[in-house]
């Protein structure tokens, strides 16, 4: 927070450059695991995951970003931790089957997204807050939030989706006008986290609804979820994570 109101001071500029250019500051993506070749350790580093988000084959460990539930027990107090990737454009095509340019034109420079928090446990659903602050303003591209899907072109979902807004969920994504996406951030939102198939819940938003987009973090950092809702919105390519 401080280097960005030191960078505030300095340049008189507060709001993040992205998606025009790469933001470089130091604390604005915690980064992800990165998949790699370690040996003989890699079926034990594997169990320490607490959601199966490691899996390993040959020495090799690969990572299911939907899964991860950035715990960081890979990374530390570990003879091999995993190294981890920087950056911050994490989000990718769900399994939705939709084009991924559903809006076109007309919605070149206005989308109106609905957030709807499906039993979040608050961290997603305040990385989602940060986008209307001064520093990531996303305003300036056009996004903007509205309360009612009538209104809405993106569904933006953050929690397991608990089996109390199952209904509410549906009928919302029911409610919204075509062309419409469904955008969902955080772990627990794309496989339910570490609640996956408890008493309270199924496995993510893609049990329910298809989505289009998918945004992994635990919580997601602002940028990522930016990123998410650039996607959905065709101005930027997906990324291709999956299994690395
Ligand atoms: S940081 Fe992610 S991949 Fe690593 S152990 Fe934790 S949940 Fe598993």
């Amino acid at each position: 927070m401080s280097q960005w109101v030191i960078k505030g001071i300095r340049t008189g500029i507060k709001t993040t450059g992205y998606p025009g250019t790469e933001e470089l500051a130091p604390g604005v993506t915690p980064g992800l695991p990165r998949g790699a070749s370690i040996g003989a350790d890699a079926a034990a580093l594997a169990q320490r995951c607490p959601t199966q988000a490691l899996r390993h084959e040959d020495g090799k460990i690969s990572v299911d970003y939907r899964r991860c539930v950035h715990c960081y027990r890979c990374a530390r107090g570990l003879p091999h931790p995993l190294q981890w990737r920087t950056g911050y454009e994490w989000a990718g095509t769900g399994a939705s089957g939709r084009p991924e340019n559903a809006f076109g034109e007309p919605f070149r420079r206005s989308v109106h997204i609905l957030v709807v928090d499906a039993g979040d446990c608050g961290a997603c659903l305040n990385e989602v807050k940060q986008l209307n602050n001064p520093y990531y303003n996303m305003h300036r591209l056009g996004f903007f939030i509205t309360p009612t899907p009538r209104h809405a072109d993106v569904l933006l979902v953050v929690g397991p989706v608990t089996d109390q807004m199952r209904f509410a969920l549906k009928k919302i994504y029911e409610a919204m006008p075509a062309p419409k996406r469904v955008v969902a951030a955080g772990a627990c939102a794309l496989s339910g986290g570490v609640f996956a198939g408890s008493f309270a819940c199924a496995e993510g938003v893609g049990s329910l609804l298809p989505v289009d987009v998918e945004v992994p973090g635990n919580p997601p950092p602002p940028l990522a979820i930016l990123h998410g809702l650039l996607v959905a919105a065709g101005r930027k390519p997906p990324a291709a994570l999956a299994g690395h």
